[in-house]
Parts: C-alpha cells; structure tokens; sequence
C-alpha cells in the first residue's frame, strides 16, 4: 500500500537523509522545511535522483504553519501515515545564566512543543486509519539513564520529548498497528553534530528509517539507538 511520510526540519543533516532514505524505501516523501524555497531546492535534487520526494512549508515552532500544513494535506486529500519529528535546536546557554530562560523556551517551543504540534495534527489520522509510525527524534543527552549530559535546555527539552513518546503511545496502545517511538541518532556529523562528529548521516537517519518502517509487530513506546532500546 501507498505510504506518505512528514519528515520534519527535513532541508539538511538527518532530516534530509531520513528524507532520501524513506523515498528508497517507496514511501512518498513530504519533505518539511521552514524555508519552503530551500527544502524545494533540496527536494529537486531528491527528485532528480528518482526519488519521491516534495517539499512543504513547515515551522513546527508556530501553530499556524502547522495548521496551515493540515489544511494544505486535507485540501488535496493527502494523508500522513509516518511522521518523523526531526526538527531541532540545540540551545547551549547555561540555566543560571542571562540567556537561561529564553533558552529553554525556545528549546521546548521546538524539540518538545513541535512535536506536540505535529502528533496532533496527525496522530489521530492514522488512529482512525488504524495504521501509523511516529518517530520522535530525541538524544542520549535527554536520558536520565545516560546521565541527562549536553546544555540544560536542550537535555530537558529532550527528556520531556521523551516524556512525550511514552505518553502518547500510552494514548494510542488500543490501535496495535500504530506505533510512536523515540531514538537516539548518535554523535553525528551535520551543522548541530559539527564535523568532529563520529557518525555520517547515513548511519545516524538508519535507527529513525527503521522505526519509521516498523512492521506490524514491532515496539512502540520505546527508546532505541542503533536498533536496540536504551534506558529513558
Ligand atoms: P541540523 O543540521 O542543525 O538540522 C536541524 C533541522 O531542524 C534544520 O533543517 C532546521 O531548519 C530545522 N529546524 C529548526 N527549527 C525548526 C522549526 N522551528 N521548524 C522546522 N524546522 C526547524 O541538525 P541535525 O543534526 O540534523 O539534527 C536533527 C535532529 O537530530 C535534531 O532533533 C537533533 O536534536 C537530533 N540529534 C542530533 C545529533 C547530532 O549529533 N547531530 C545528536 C542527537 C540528536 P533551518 O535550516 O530552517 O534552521
């Protein structure tokens, strides 16, 4: 059956490579972006690979982009059945210092409350549908088993993401086939991960491709890096 997936903050790093992997796979691709003519730029060069791929203007930190998203879908009877909350900053002013408070704000505005936009607007959907795979992607820096390291705003953003994944696949535990996982990508090399970074894109968009393509059976409500669950 015919597939559409929303990757999120999806114009470069992971997202875009989430974006080339999922289209591989055959699943048709939204690829979303803050700046419509940059993601189009990058979704071009998808297409041109043979690949399903379009962009859509999408600011997970603002209600009206997102509902301007669902109007834009359900105008031309399109679907999602797999969202990947990519979309992320990385905040690094301490807590205590000047900039303390309006960092985590945005922190949560975007890596939390941008997920809690888009699930939303989508979940429901494939609840009623009866099919569906959200994939939330966190950070080891947002799990208190591995000792909540990184900036205090990003890693509390990242700990209420996790939150999230757990709640909401509470929420729709009576739909089997519907399933909202967490993951850690890793150290990776994008403008967020830097050129240090220990992985490529490749390797850190794989853990989130599987979930995304999870099959009938599969976890939900779960933490995973490289395919294998890690503490929350
Ligand atoms: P990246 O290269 O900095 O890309 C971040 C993406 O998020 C960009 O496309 C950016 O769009 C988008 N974005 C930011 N705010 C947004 C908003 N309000 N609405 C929509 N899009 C927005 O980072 P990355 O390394 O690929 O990170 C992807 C995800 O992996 C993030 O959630 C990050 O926390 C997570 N992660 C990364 C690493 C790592 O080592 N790289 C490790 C653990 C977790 P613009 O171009 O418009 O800014």
């Amino acid at each position: 059956m015919d597939r559409t997936a929303l990757v999120t903050g999806a114009n470069r790093g992971i997202g875009l490579e989430v974006c080339r992997a999922l289209a591989g796979r055959g699943l048709r691709v939204l690829l979303g972006a803050r700046d419509e003519a940059l993601g189009e730029e990058e979704a071009g060069r998808l297409r041109s690979e043979g690949l399903a791929v379009r962009a859509v203007p999408l600011d997970v930190g603002r209600d009206a982009s997102v509902a301007a998203l669902v109007g834009r879908l359900d105008g031309a009877g399109e679907r999602v059945d797999v969202l990947v909350n990519n979309a992320g900053i990385y905040p690094s002013d301490p807590l205590l210092g000047p900039d303390g408070e309006r960092a985590l704000a945005e922190a949560l505005a975007v890596n939390l409350l941008g997920a809690v936009r888009t699930c939303r607007a989508f979940l429901p959907g494939m609840v009623t549908r009866g099919h569906g795979r959200v994939v939330n992607v966190s950070s080891g820096y947002g799990s208190f088993g591995e000792g909540l390291e990184g900036p205090a705003a990003y890693a509390i953003s990242k700990a209420a993401l996790n939150a999230l994944t757990v709640k909401l696949a509470e929420e729709v535990r009576g739909s089997p086939d519907v399933k909202v996982n967490a993951v850690c990508p890793g150290w990776v090399r994008t403008r967020m991960g830097g050129t240090g970074a220990s992985r490529s894109v490749e390797r850190g968009a794989e853990t989130i491709v599987w979930l995304a393509t999870l099959p009938e059976d599969g976890p939900s409500g779960g933490f995973f890096r490289d395919r294998r669950a890690i503490p929350w």
